[in-house]
């Protein structure tokens, strides 16, 4: 089924185009991240696959081009390579560039890699907070007394990489990354750490502020490490020199002057990235659309509410036209006037707490997906 491509991108109230979808699988999540705490349970009426692919291809009428899966952890979901693989027309159609997920890891076997290889999937990145086994417990929640666990987890991530990269996924080619949440005063003792860790195995690196997802994170200003004093941090050690975030990304890219770890293994870690979504916010030309399991589209990361796209999608069980749910996101596209970054950043340094940007409650982290 052919989405009804709009003759040009539907621009939102502040003039941006829609780009990359974020598609969350799961709100479930066999870790607990203090910075992200999941609920532990899916919210009522999943998506199916086959509805999962109609929204996919109706964002791709309307002008989105990249698809991130997500969650939650989005290898809880049964149906991710069968997912992938049914989403691989639209990415030989050429409208879907990329297919990419986010994961922790944790579950990612030798086997589970190679079937998401051959499903179609493009892109992997993994999420670690730490290079040893008492950090990773903290950071993922195993708690402070299970350093061994800690230790399990980390053995486990770093088979993941091993895995990924025999699957075919070539950090070189952007296909594999690390993605580490920085928080203050828990594991900022890790930034040469993981530094080391990408760079002995060629990955690039990508540290993130803990940012004030959802309302139980216990998320404070105090708790951010602004990305500038990571990349100085880091700087100190092994020199580093800008490249500059990419028009719509996230990521603040710099390059190691001495082209990085890896031998042996690809010259993937010449690159260093930092996520500044609270000290240097990118609102200005965000254009992602994120999608929750049960089908409710949020347009922006911090957002109280999103829309139940559910009884536009199942209003036509048989799939057979498309055209209300384009119309439906288009519309909520351009109603679209999210910029909650830039609005927290006013509010800190007028001196009032982040609530008075958004006095509402966010949804959490591992419902929208991140
Ligand atoms: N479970 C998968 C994982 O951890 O990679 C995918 C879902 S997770 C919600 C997506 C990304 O969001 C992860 O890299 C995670 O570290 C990041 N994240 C979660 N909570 C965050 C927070 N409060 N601030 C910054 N990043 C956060
Ligand atoms: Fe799970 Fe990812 Fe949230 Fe950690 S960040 S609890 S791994 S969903």
């Amino acid at each position: 089924m052919a989405a009804p491509s709009l003759a040009a991108p539907p621009l939102d109230r502040r003039g941006r185009p829609p780009g990359v979808l974020r598609l969350s699988l799961t709100a479930r999540c066999n870790l607990a991240c203090p910075y992200c705490l999941p609920d532990d349970r899916d919210p009522p009426g999943l998506l199916s696959t086959a509805e999962r692919v109609a929204l996919v291809t109706a964002a791709l009428g309307l002008g989105v081009h990249s698809l991130r899966l997500t969650g939650g952890e989005p290898l809880l979901h049964p149906q991710l390579e069968e997912l992938i693989a049914a989403l691989r027309p639209l990415r030989e159609a050429g409208g879907l560039r990329e297919i990419a997920l986010t994961s922790n890891g944790s579950l990612l076997s030798a086997a589970r890699a190679r079937a998401l290889r051959a499903a179609g999937l493009d892109r992997i990145t993994l999420s670690l907070d730490g290079a040893d086994g008492a950090s990773v417990a903290r950071m993922a929640g195993l708690g402070a007394a299970a350093p061994s666990q800690g230790d399990a987890l980390l053995a486990r991530v770093l088979a993941a990489i091993e895995h990924a990269r025999a699957a075919g996924f070539d950090p070189a080619a952007g296909q594999l990354k690390l993605n580490s949440v920085i928080a203050r005063g828990r594991n900022d003792d890790q930034l040469l750490p993981l530094a080391a860790l990408a760079r002995e195995r060629g990955l690039e690196l990508r540290l993130i502020e803990f940012m004030d997802v959802g309302s139980r994170n216990g998320w404070s200003p105090e708790q951010v490490l602004p990305a500038a004093e990571m990349v100085r941090r880091i700087g100190e050690r092994w020199s580093l020199e800008p490249v500059g975030r990419a028009s719509h990304g996230t990521a603040s890219r710099w390059r190691y002057r001495d082209g990085g770890g890896g031998e042996g293994r690809g010259a993937g870690a010449s690159h260093l990235a930092v996520v500044a979504s609270i000290s240097a916010p990118f609102c200005g030309d965000c254009n992602r659309l994120r999608i929750t399991a049960d089908g409710v589209a949020y347009t922006c990361l911090f957002a109280a509410s999103g829309t139940d796209l559910k009884p536009v999608l199942r209003a036509d069980p048989a799939g057979t036209d498309s055209s209300g749910l384009s119309h439906a996101l288009a519309g909520l596209w351009r109603q679209r006037d999210d910029r909650y970054s830039e609005e927290r950043r006013a509010a800190l340094a007028d001196g009032g707490g982040p609530g008075s940007a958004s006095q509402q409650p966010h949804a959490e982290m591992a419902y929208l997906g991140g």
